[in-house]
């Protein structure tokens, strides 16, 4: 079982105790609260991207200097040519890809 799956149930027990709320309402809060913690992490990004200062770094990136399943950076609508990316730290090879892949349109 994984920690948050864990952590969603004992928030769960001990948000039906304290207030008494049936677990369907119990359940309705924390799809409210997971998706509240998706948009912020979604905004962080998109911000890190405009304001084009506090990149993320390449670690928590997960970058890689080779593509990943035909994906790579040259067809990232983040990258900035020659070896540079709007959203990631430090030299970008353009056979290069991490986990905020975004295909060009
Ligand atoms: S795949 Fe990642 S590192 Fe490469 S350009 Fe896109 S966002 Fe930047």
């Amino acid at each position: 079982m994984s920690t948050d799956k864990r952590s969603a149930q004992t928030l769960e027990a001990e948000v039906r105790h304290s207030a008494g709320l049936s677990r369907r309402n119990v359940l309705q809060c924390a799809t409210v609260i997971a998706a509240g913690s998706a948009a912020i992490a979604m905004s962080a990004t998109a911000l890190a991207a405009d304001a084009g200062t506090a990149k993320v770094s390449q670690q928590a990136a997960a970058y890689q200097t080779s593509p990943k399943n035909g994906q790579r950076c040259t067809d990232c609508a983040l990258f900035i040519a020659p070896a540079s990316c709007k959203l990631v730290d430090g030299a970008i090879s353009p056979a290069g890809w991490c986990k905020f892949f975004a295909k060009k349109t």
